[in-house]
């Protein structure tokens, strides 16, 4: 059977972790990235519990050169074989922002991080994903236009808002090779950035974004999604 290869950035914590850990369950070889893969310890036990089916490889998703670099590495490890499915994850949210004191520094980091980040590395890896692959972008119910009705975590919303508009061309550029790409909310998750009193494990929100990967189809690429499989306004 040939082998499944799937990609997640901001790997190490959180629902990017969770993730990696529900496609080495399925069976899949994965290929998990992070900024500093020698302080990632729950990867690096990962790998050692799944021997030759975890690679732990840097990428700051803000770095157009860490992009280039992980593109080769990704030939080396999947023997050339193509990559199944992208999740762009990583995320940051600045909290606390109010109206009159909004920073330029957190606008720029949640545009880098959350939206030229996705865009820019499915380009560099497009060549790689394989035609019938899945492009899944992490995105948030905080960047539907649609929604948003109070002056709330702006750098964050404006961010995945861009993130939006990446995917909806992203899906236009790669569907003539069927491949699908997703906006998807992965609910309200337990994790640093959610915080404590978040409604949802990352392995419960993990679990469901993995079933909407897998039910939605190339007429819902370009669609916005929760991890319920719900559609959500722009
Ligand atoms: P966490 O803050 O727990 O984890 C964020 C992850 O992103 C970390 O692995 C972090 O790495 C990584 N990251 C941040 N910046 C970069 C970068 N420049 N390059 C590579 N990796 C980076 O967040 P969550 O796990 O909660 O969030 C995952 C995704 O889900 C995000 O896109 C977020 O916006 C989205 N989301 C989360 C919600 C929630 O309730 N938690 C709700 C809606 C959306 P490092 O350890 O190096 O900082």
């Amino acid at each position: 059977m040939e082998r499944r290869h799937s990609l997640v950035t901001g790997a190490n914590r959180g629902l990017g972790l969770a993730l990696v850990q529900q496609l080495l369950q399925r069976g899949d070889h994965v290929i998990a990235t992070c900024r500093h893969p020698g302080k990632a310890n729950a990867l690096n036990q990962l790998v050692g519990e799944h021997p030759g089916r975890l690679h732990v490889l840097p990428l700051d998703v803000t770095d157009t050169r860490s992009h280039r670099e992980l593109a080769r590495e990704l030939a080396l490890v999947s023997d050339g074989g193509p990559l199944h499915l992208l999740i762009n994850n990583a995320g940051v949210l600045r909290g606390g922002e109010r109206f009159g004191s909004v920073d330029e520094k957190d606008l720029d980091a949640s545009f880098q991080t959350n939206a030229r980040g996705p865009l820019l590395l499915t380009q560099t890896l497009a060549a790689r994903i394989g035609d019938g692959g899945c492009v899944a972008n992490i995105s948030s119910e905080l960047g539907s236009i649609a929604l948003r009705d109070e002056f709330r975590t702006p750098s964050y919303a404006i961010g995945k808002a861009a993130q939006n508009m990446a995917t909806v061309l992203l899906a236009s550029a790669l569907r003539s090779r069927r491949i699908k790409v997703l906006a998807l909310h992965p609910g309200w998750v337990r994790t640093d950035m959610g915080g404590e009193q978040a409604a949802l494990t990352p392995a419960q929100s993990a679990s469901g974004l993995l079933q909407v990967i897998s039910q939605r189809g190339l007429d819902d690429s370009g669609g916005f999604f929760d991890w319920q499989n719900q559609p959500l306004p722009w």
